[in-house]
């Protein structure tokens, strides 16, 4: 299937590895050519280049995009985006009586200001050009809570909230906006929350590691390829009647029918 977005521009936050960069991946197999970002310049130089490979254009922006000049810097290198995946790294677990008013703060900021100021910045181009996806990197945790991340629990709520409003405003116009809800993926992030919850339980990381895949209907954690293939969907030119929706990827670990 032709996803018909070849030749479209993407900024994709926060993509050096990951689900980020799996996002990315799929949208460069898909011929978008992409801006990416990360804070490491090496990991994220390592990743344009693989992207490359695809015959697309790949510029990199070196800064944290919950920063404000992160956040001018990626709109300024992208300019007239088609495409949005908004995706920054999670807050730490913990239990919220050691969470003061900071901690808070820097958790909104990642995980709901940040993602709503870079579609403010973007989506009135869209929108004059009858054109844009934009899709939310957020949680599982936002329709299943987990109670070590309440930070996330939180932040990424608030955002989904926001965002419920907005999608219904923006379709119109063909400018779409979703969110993709991970539940466990093979990814950095996973292996420090595995190494967490270990310490925190006295049991191994390779313990752990076997009860959560054989817990999951799945029998295992999902692939960066298959979150990128969901957001390159949600991309489309064919997802134009798709908005307002959180599509949760957990290979079925949330129990209920709907
Ligand atoms: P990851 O493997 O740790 O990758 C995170 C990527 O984001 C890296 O490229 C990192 O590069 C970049 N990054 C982090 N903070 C950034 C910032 N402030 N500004 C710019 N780039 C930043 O994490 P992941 O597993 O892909 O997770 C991505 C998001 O999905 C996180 O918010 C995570 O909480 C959420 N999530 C993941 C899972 C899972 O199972 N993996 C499940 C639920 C939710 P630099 O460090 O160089 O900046």
């Amino acid at each position: 299937m032709d996803f018909g977005i070849r030749g479209k521009t993407a900024l994709v936050c926060a993509a050096s590895k990951g689900l980020g960069k799996g996002c990315a991946d799929a949208l460069a197999r898909e011929g978008v050519n992409l801006v990416i970002t990360a804070r490491g310049s090496e990991a994220l130089e390592a990743t344009a280049s693989e992207l490359r490979k695809h015959g697309v254009t790949v510029k990199t922006v070196v800064g944290d995009i919950t920063t404000a000049e992160g956040r001018e810097a990626a709109l300024k290198a992208v300019g007239a985006a088609d495409i949005l995946v908004n995706n920054a790294g999670g807050p730490p677990p913990g239990d919220f009586r050691d969470w003061d008013r900071e901690a808070w703060i820097k958790a909104l900021d990642a995980n709901m200001i940040t993602p709503i100021l870079l579609i403010r910045g973007l989506v009135d181009g869209m929108i004059q050009r009858r054109f844009g996806r934009i899709v939310n990197i957020t949680s599982g945790a936002v329709k299943n809570p987990i109670p070590e991340l309440g930070l996330s629990n939180g932040a990424r709520t608030g955002l989904t909230g926001f965002i419920a409003g907005l999608a219904r405003k923006t379709v119109r116009h063909n400018v779409t906006i979703n969110s993709l809800l991970p539940g466990p993926f093979e990814t950095d992030r996973l292996r420090a929350n595995l190494e967490f919850n270990a310490k925190a339980s006295g049991k191994s990381v390779e313990e752990l590691r076997k009860v959560r895949t054989e817990a999951n209907p799945a029998g295992r954690f999902g692939t960066v390829e298959e979150f990128g293939a969901a957001c390159a969907y949600l991309c489309s030119a064919h997802a134009g009647f798709v908005t307002g929706q959180n599509l949760l990827l957990d290979g079925g670990a949330y129990p209920g029918t709907f």
